[in-house]
């Protein structure tokens, strides 16, 4: 008897679950950025949000939760509800946190549902227009030789701006103090301000200040020249060969949120990487929206897997890491 109580109630509840999933969304989505408002990810998110209110015909509002690298904000979406109300976006750093964070609150492999990837975002060297050298050539004598007076911002342990910028001290063997910033807009700040000299940032936060002259550009981290900076040069063509880096974004539901409900969410996340105003209003910052197929929760489950795999070693084997 109380066994077919129990199993009528549960069946009931799967009911008002399944209902629920279905009807979803009946109230707005909130979507969290683990950096400053006004950085590169906030710029990205912030596009992507619009689209994705258009798509899921329902609001989709940003909520910063910045610190920690941006491991803050992925801890607290691996332990919300998962009812496809708390949504996040996180770059690269989601593949870099699991060797940089010896205590790392979660698991990137197993604590989420995935959605799919977003756009990919070139970087830029930049320095404070005080600085003297005027080219890339000039940049790395300079630093060289000044070393000790240097620093560089970043957005924290594992963020894009801390990995760009580590890999430009060891391609020139030149290590300088890094100052970490809750996100790259507050770096940027500083930067204008005077109070950081150089920074490696994604096109999303510095093409209107390179376009307006508030800050020193020294190259792009891509192949060929990014199409909205096109009078910048490449580091490569400047003779620094491999310096490429390219900022992946996915977006990430908890883990335990019912099928329906990612259905939709990669249905809506579909049609905003297609959406001609996303793809060119990110495109004027540099970026580039992916292609429908990368859009999906295989596709994001397989790129993080590999770039954890990928990264791990090369920080490991450099040491860098936070307890
Ligand atoms: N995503 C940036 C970085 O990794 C930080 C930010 O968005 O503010 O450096």
């Amino acid at each position: 008897m109380l066994f077919r109580a129990l199993v009528g109630v549960s069946s009931l509840l799967l009911m008002v679950a399944g209902a629920t999933a279905q009807e979803f969304p009946t109230k707005q989505v909130s979507l969290a950025v683990p950096f400053a408002a006004g950085g590169p990810t906030d710029t990205l998110a912030r596009n992507l949000a619009v689209a994705m209110t258009q798509h899921l015909k329902q609001q989709v509002v940003i909520e910063n939760v910045a610190g920690a690298g941006g491991t803050l904000a992925a801890n607290r979406i691996a332990k919300a509800k998962p009812d496809g109300y708390s949504l996040l976006i996180a770059h690269i750093g989601m593949a870099t946190a699991p060797a940089l964070y010896r205590k790392l609150p979660y698991n990137p492999l197993t604590d989420y549902e995935y959605i799919g990837q977003v756009a990919d975002v070139p970087m830029t060297l930049i320095a404070k227009t005080g600085l003297p050298p005027d080219n890339l050539t000039e940049l790395i004598a300079y630093v060289k030789k000044n070393k000790e007076k240097l620093n560089l911002g970043n957005a924290g342990l594992g963020a894009a701006s801390h990995l760009c910028g580590l890999l430009f001290m060891s391609r020139i063997e030149a290590d300088i103090v890094t100052i970490p910033y809750n996100g790259t807009a507050p770096a940027m700040t500083a930067l204008m301000g005077g109070q950081i000299d150089l920074m490696c940032d994604q096109t999303t936060n510095t093409t209107a200040q390179i376009k307006s002259g508030r800050v020193k550009v020294y190259g792009t981290t891509t192949k060929t020249r990014v199409p909205s900076l096109s009078m910048v040069p490449t580091m490569a063509e400047q003779g620094m060969k491999d310096f490429e880096v390219s900022v992946w974004h996915g977006v990430y539901a908890p883990k335990g949120t019912p099928k329906p409900v990612i259905d939709k969410l990669v249905a809506a996340l579909q049609a905003s990487v297609q959406d001609a105003q996303f793809k060119s209003r990110i495109a004027e910052l540099g970026a580039q929206a992916v292609t429908k197929d990368k859009a999906t929760p295989e596709s994001l489950a397989k790129h993080l897997k590999a770039e954890i795999e990928k990264w791990s070693p090369i920080i490991k084997k450099a040491g860098v890491y936070a307890d």
